[in-house]
């Protein structure tokens, strides 16, 4: 069975995003033979370009599976016009505010009641109340992207419901969560941006350990999934950090599905140093890794980060502006150029 990843190039300036296409099957036969999966879906003018990639490269109007990793709105602005102009059957998606009776004990304030924090959590995440109004209305059956749901070829491997619903009280736009679970997370509300200082790098040292700050808890929510197709292994992680990938190789061990022999990999979070560690690439292995990250992006991906991969055998490739294609079992498309392979740096990110 032959398949096809297309990484759409997504935002500007500082801020990047994700907008992933996999489609697999009979890539040559009818569209009944072929799945396609879109897996985040950039900005919103991100929508636009996916639509018109599935046109022209897939020849159809149907997606069978949508998945929004997280919330995040480089990630989720884009999968609106996909709905509204696609036909789509599956979207899986975590709806958050379907959790407030589970976690309303997580408050400082306990006269908080279910139907006050499900509105408070809807109305900080408008846009995907209007995401979810949408897919109701277009009768597209919405499924939450929790550990062990399975469907079209793939594993949704993390998070667990228990691990998300200790995040969500620590979202941006939630009221203010008891102590102990900001200490058990190992959570502050947001990554500190400081200045970049420069070190070297060579093979044979490493710069990726953990004193690294954890990614935000809205990233660390991103649904990890891993797809088996003819006997391959390709994971597409979202945003998620260090944390919630160590929970997904768990949960993939206890299956018996090891994650260090995987042939494609998705580098979380545009490359950020804050969500890759050299533990968790002991257990996370692709000779093939993707970033999806701006063009004029100072710190995506990190330059420590793709050089780490690149010491565990990894060829890194980064979208920056412009369309990546990985492909297994069907010929490169009609003028297509390789894509150029991220260099080994002799000077990281502190
Ligand atoms: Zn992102």
């Amino acid at each position: 069975m032959a398949y096809e990843i297309d990484y759409l190039p997504v935002g500007n300036g500082e801020s990047s995003g994700d907008a992933i296409i996999l489609r697999f099957g009979n890539l040559l036969g009818e569209r009944k033979e072929q799945t396609i999966v879109v897996i985040d879906g950039g900005f919103k003018e991100t929508g636009e370009q996916i639509i018109e990639h599935i046109r022209k490269y897939y020849s159809t109007n149907i997606v069978d599976l949508v998945i929004a990793t997280h919330l995040d709105r480089d990630h989720i602005s884009g999968l609106y016009p996909i709905l509204e102009n696609l036909q789509v059957t599956h979207l899986l998606m975590h709806r958050p505010w379907e959790h407030a009776e589970n976690i309303k004990k997580l408050f400082v304030n306990k006269k908080i009641t279910q139907s006050g924090l499900e509105e408070k959590i809807e109305k900080s995440l408008q846009q995907v109340v209007d995401l979810e109004d949408l897919a109701l209305k277009k009768k597209v059956e919405i499924v939450e992207p929790f550990q062990g749901v399975k469907g079209y070829g793939m594993t949704v491997l993390g998070p667990s419901i228990d691990y998300y619903e200790k995040l969500i009280p620590l979202f941006d736009g939630t009221p203010q969560p008891i102590m102990i679970l900001e200490q058990l997370m190992g959570a502050t509300k947001s990554a500190l941006e400081s200045a970049i200082e420069w070190i070297d790098d060579k093979f044979g040292i490493d710069l990726l350990n953990n004193d690294e700050e954890e990614t935000s808890p809205e990233n660390n929510t991103s649904a990890i999934v891993l797809f088996q197709i003819d006997g391959h292994k390709l994971l597409f992680t979202g945003d998620a950090g260090k944390t919630a990938l160590h929970l997904a190789a768990d949960y993939a061990d206890s299956l018996g599905i090891p994650l260090t022999d995987l042939n494609f990999m998705d580098v979380p979070h545009h490359g950020s140093k804050h969500n890759i560690s050299s533990k968790v690439l002991q257990r996370m292995k692709a000779p093939i890794a993707y970033v999806s990250a701006s063009k004029e992006a100072p710190k995506h991906p990190a330059k420590k980060v793709t050089n780490g991969l690149n010491k565990i055998g990894a060829r890194v490739f980064v979208t920056r502006g412009s369309i990546l294609n990985f492909h297994h079992d069907t010929p490169v498309r009609e003028g297509w150029v390789a894509a150029a392979e991220e260099p080994f740096y002799e000077k990281v990110e502190k």
